[in-house]
């Protein structure tokens, strides 16, 4: 993506551990990388289309001054967030922020913090089977919604689906969204237990009933696998009610390991079990 570059823009601030830091304060030189599509901005010759770097410089400057950290990973990181929140065409930042005069007792040209935050693409599956079933989806996706660092961007309709696994419960109603979020995935899987939890959900046993349900299906192209958490999620090219909702509001969307889109996974499986259900030749 392209990028608008902002060098060592100077700051007096008062970040610091000690409290002399605090008090009389130092400079600090931040520089900051946007990624944002320039393109209609460059054609059109409009700064409507673009990101102000006047603009970004002055809020930079005006956030560092009337805050203060001890560190500067936590000066980058809640700078990094105010861009991320403030301006919509910036989907990603690259935010170096440098104390030359860091009191250390020793001659130095400086020391800097720099991190890399973006914007992420995620899909979910919504599950519920218990209850008020579509209530319960409804007031997960309000909550997902209502969070700063998430943003949803569609819905799929809900289809009601018979219950895998353990087939002696209730019916299900499912469906998927997409959001971007800010959170890495292991803090969205935080969140998503915070949810799923305010919902009444009590975890008795695995598969069984469940008044919500929220499970992370797609974190950008990322392949993740940790005792928690494993992304894409575990199965999901087995299960119609994941690759019907989600091949509705993606289906160009590709699996990272399987490199098939959800609807060539959606395709398939119906082909499968077109197959076991007795139609040799499935569909092509
Ligand atoms: P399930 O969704 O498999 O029916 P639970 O909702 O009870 O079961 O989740 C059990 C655990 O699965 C969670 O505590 C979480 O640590 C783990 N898990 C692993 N991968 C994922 C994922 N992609 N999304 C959500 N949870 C996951
Ligand atoms: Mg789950």
């Amino acid at each position: 993506m392209d990028k608008i570059r902002i060098e060592n823009l100077e700051i007096f601030a008062n970040h610091g551990v000690f409290p002399e830091e605090n008090r009389l304060g130092q400079k600090f030189l931040v520089s900051m990388e946007l990624a944002v599509n320039t393109r209609e901005a460059g054609l059109k010759d409009d700064l409507e289309r673009s990101v102000d770097y006047g603009e970004v410089c002055h809020f930079a400057s005006d956030f560092l001054k009337n805050h203060t950290y001890r560190l500067i990973e936590a000066a980058s990181e809640r700078l990094a967030l105010e861009l991320l929140l403030k301006y919509k065409p910036v989907r990603g930042v690259r935010l170096a922020v440098k104390k030359p005069w860091a009191p250390i007792g020793l001659p130095l040209e400086g020391v800097s913090v720099e991190i890399v935050r973006t914007w992420h693409k995620v899909y979910l599956a919504l599950g519920s089977n218990m209850g008020d079933k579509k209530q319960y989806i409804a007031r997960g996706i309000e909550r997902l919604g209502a969070l700063e660092k998430c943003r949803v961007l569609s819905v799929s309709d809900l289809i009601e689906t018979k219950p895998y696994g353990v087939t002696d419960q209730d019916d299900f109603v499912n469906g998927c969204l997409e959001m971007e979020t800010l959170y890495t995935p292991e803090e969205l899987l935080d969140k998503l237990h915070e949810i799923e939890n305010e919902a009444d959900r009590k975890r008795e046993r695995r598969w069984g009933p469940r008044t919500l349900d929220l499970d992370i299906l797609l974190y950008d192209s990322e392949i993740i696998q940790t005792p928690e958490l494993i992304v894409p999620h575990t199965d999901m090219a087995n299960r119609h009610f994941v690759l019907e909702p989600l091949a509705q509001i993606a289906p160009y969307v590709v699996h990272p390991v399987f490199l098939k889109t959800a609807r060539q996974m959606l395709l398939e499986l119906k082909n499968r079990n077109r197959k076991e259900d007795g139609d040799e030749d499935g569909i092509v």
